[in-house]
């Protein structure tokens, strides 16, 4: 009657949805300012100002019908243009606006791309831990998922463990830096490692293999951390990009994907990406946005108040005897489990009304994931739960 495959996907919600829901309730009983919601990746920083007066600007001065009416399936002409200058300005790359293809969201742009690269019996490497729906996107896309654990100590990746999993069947590897939910970036070291790798393999399979860079934390890093651009390290990359976390617009859903001339056959693989929103009925991304996106390129949301969260958290978990990964972007806080069982541990949690979400589900079994992107003064009010919980373990 319908399919089961999607059946499963509806009737059973991510663990992180699942936790985000009984927080709603849970404040219904025992009110908003008693509970520690740490669940979920929304970011709590407004949209910087920009957004709100290019929207009223567009308003006043576009004519509605262009203004909310279709736009190329791939993009506005003048929005693309924008992207690739910026891009070029500040990496000091060579983009043209046929490189890039507007999408809803980093989502759209890593369902797109991998539909797009997907031939028969094709696998693509995930590294753990992971954003969960990495998953279901490949699966999806007719990929199989190859989970390859990083380094416990350091949560970078695990070289040997990466050129022991590529086959002859490797078509990609997914990256996410600043990772979700470890919040861990890739320096350019390891970058390099990585790439020198993939080419390696490349040469000794005779085929591409992609890294899909998957971007949505790109401009949330703390202190002088820089994230390197992974074009300029690798010829076969495809950049997933979003604008939901630098511009706090989750809801808005606008991202773009980018093919570099430099990625192999590119120009045809860039027409695949077309024919793959074409399938998957995206049609075009949302006009209002793909214009406000352009007038806000290269600001973000204040993030200095992910910052002061990151250092007030993790300041008082190592205080109280619990370790952690080193965040040094996007908002989450990776903290290791003081009992073997993350979800008992969550479980305990609970009891002082704190909502960390237990990392089975990123691939990782043994963390828990704590999503910082909270008001600071929640945070405060959080501590003497933490203490609570802490004097269970330690
Ligand atoms: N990739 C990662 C690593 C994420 O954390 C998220 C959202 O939390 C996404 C992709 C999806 O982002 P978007 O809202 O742009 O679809």
């Amino acid at each position: 009657m319908f399919s089961k495959e999607m059946y499963e996907l509806g009737a059973h919600s991510s663990v992180i949805r699942e936790i985000f829901e009984y927080a709603k309730k849970r404040t219904e009983v025992v009110g908003k300012e008693n509970i520690f919601d740490f669940s979920i990746g929304n970011p709590s920083v407004p949209a910087p100002e920009i957004v709100n007066e290019t929207i009223k600007k567009l308003v006043d001065t576009v004519p509605s019908t262009e203004l909310h009416g279709y736009t190329s399936a791939v993009g506005d002409n003048s929005v693309r243009e924008a992207i690739a200058g910026y891009l070029n300005k500040t990496y000091g790359t060579s983009f043209r606006k046929e490189n890039f293809y507007m999408t809803v969201g980093a989502a759209a742009s890593l369902t797109i791309t991998l539909t797009a690269l997907h031939e028969e019996g094709d696998e693509v490497i995930i590294l753990a831990p992971f954003f969960p729906e990495y998953r279901v996107f490949a699966e999806k896309a007719g990929m199989k998922p190859v989970i390859v654990l990083s380094d416990e100590k350091t949560l970078l990746p695990d070289f040997a463990a990466i050129e022991n999993a590529i086959t002859e069947h490797t078509k990609a590897v997914i990256i996410n830096s600043p990772n979700n939910p470890s919040g861990v970036v890739l320096d350019e070291e390891c970058v390099k490692t990585l790439s020198a790798l993939l080419e390696k393999k490349q040469k000794e399979f005779g085929k591409p293999i992609f890294i899909i860079s998957d971007e949505p934390y790109r401009e949330l890093v703390y202190g002088n951390v820089k994230v390197p651009f992974m074009t300029k390290y690798y010829d076969n990359t495809i950049v997933c990009y979003s604008f939901s976390k630098s511009l706090s617009l989750p809801g808005e859903r606008i991202g773009y994907i980018l093919v570099p001339d430099e990625a192999a056959s590119s120009g045809e693989l860039f027409k695949a990406v077309c024919g793959a929103g074409r399938a998957l009925g995206y049609v075009c991304a949302p006009a209002l946005f793909q214009f406000v996106i352009k007038e806000c390129l290269g600001k973000t949301s204040d993030i200095s108040v992910y910052e002061k969260n990151r250092d007030l958290l993790i300041k008082t978990a190592e205080r109280l005897g619990f370790s952690c990964a080193k965040p040094d972007g996007a908002f989450y806080l990776f903290m290791k489990s003081p009992e073997k069982d993350a979800a008992a541990f969550c479980e305990k949690a609970k009891k002082y009304e704190l909502l960390f979400v237990p990392s089975d589900s990123f691939g990782f079994p043994g963390y828990v994931r704590i999503a910082y992107c909270v008001s600071t003064e929640m945070i405060e009010k959080a501590i003497p739960a933490f203490e609570k919980l802490a004097k269970e373990y330690f």
